[in-house]
């Protein structure tokens, strides 16, 4: 190559610098000097602590409460008291339970969000317990009579008989007969149920109740989704549980877990084995084990689409 050619091409390389180095220039001055830089610390993406969402009021005005950990597209829902101060243990199960992730926020993978909804039925433990909010089991009544009556609504109604599933407005609570309201999600407890499941599509639901002793599946008309079973027999074998495909011990009509089965979310009830305790370590148990399960699942359906 000749002197002359490369004098031509260098000034050509030496211009296209400049200018590329100008061009820079100009974007470090007019772009980002005027910005300006965060003062405060940028979050981490998980561990936030709980948010709080009122999901609904009860019929004396009540609040139900929500509070989900975690901000992955799989949500687990776990919700106590559905019989109110009947069941008051599986209310202080569900706090025990997010003391625990308040403590342990890593148990909760980057896919989950977990909902605890504590107390569904709050009208029915203040009835047991006097007071607002938080309880201990020293507080709560002992009065056998009350608490079987604490098991309903402040309408009287019993919540696990207000869902879309077989509905009818009488139903059965062993051998009594128990009003299941004026209509399928006639009660605002239910209703707020409801709300929140259409509003947030959750992949599982996890109802505590006492005192079967038991984990039982769901089913509404069609056969038990096979994700419930797989659900239930992770809960189950982990906490010692016995697991129950059917219950068939009297006919159950409007129930919160079938209801959620023929909307196609799987959906378990774990009976504690007493009213007494909240039978901590096995229920801990069981929740890890479903916490793994999805955690280690993929996404599944239009979700997983719509997260590309
Ligand atoms: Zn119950």
């Amino acid at each position: 190559m000749s002197a002359l050619f490369r004098k031509p091409l260098f000034a050509i390389v030496l211009s296209l610098v400049v200018l590329a180095v100008g061009v820079f220039a100009f974007f470090v001055v007019h772009k980002q000097a005027p910005e300006i830089l965060p003062t405060k610390t940028i979050e981490a993406p998980k561990n936030l602590g709980r948010k709080h969402e009122v999901i609904g009021k009860s019929v004396e005005g009540r609040t139900v409460d929500a509070y989900t950990y975690g901000t992955g597209k799989t949500r687990l829902v776990f919700v106590g008291g559905m019989h109110g101060g009947y069941e008051w243990n599986s209310v202080l199960l569900a706090y025990a339970f997010m003391d625990y992730v308040d403590k342990n926020p890593a148990v909760v993978s980057d896919n989950l969000s977990v909902t605890v909804i504590p107390s569904l039925n709050p009208d029915a433990v203040y009835k047991v317990v006097g007071k607002e909010g938080r309880f201990v089991a020293a507080t709560v009544s002992t009065d056998t009579k009350l608490l079987a009556s604490a098991r309903f609504n402040a309408h009287g109604v019993d919540l696990n008989r207000n869902f879309n599933c077989n509905w009818k407005p009488t139903s059965m609570w062993q051998s009594k007969i128990v009003s299941g309201g004026s209509a399928a999600f006639s009660e605002p407890e239910a209703k707020a149920l409801q709300s929140f499941v259409s509003e947030n599509n959750p992949d599982a639901f996890v109802f505590w109740h006492s005192q079967a002793n038991g984990v039982y599946a769901s089913k509404c008309q069609k056969s038990i989704l096979p994700e419930t079973l797989d659900v239930m027999n992770a809960y189950s074998r982990a906490s010692g549980y016995p697991a129950v495909k059917t219950f068939d011990a009297y006919e159950t009509t409007g129930a919160a877990d079938d209801w959620l089965s023929s909307i196609n979310i799987p959906a378990i009830t774990v009976e504690l084995r007493t009213h007494k305790s909240i039978e901590w370590e096995r229920n801990l148990a069981g929740i890890k084990a479903l916490l793994l399960y999805y955690g280690q699942k993929k996404e599944k359906g239009p979700k997983a689409f719509y997260s590309k």
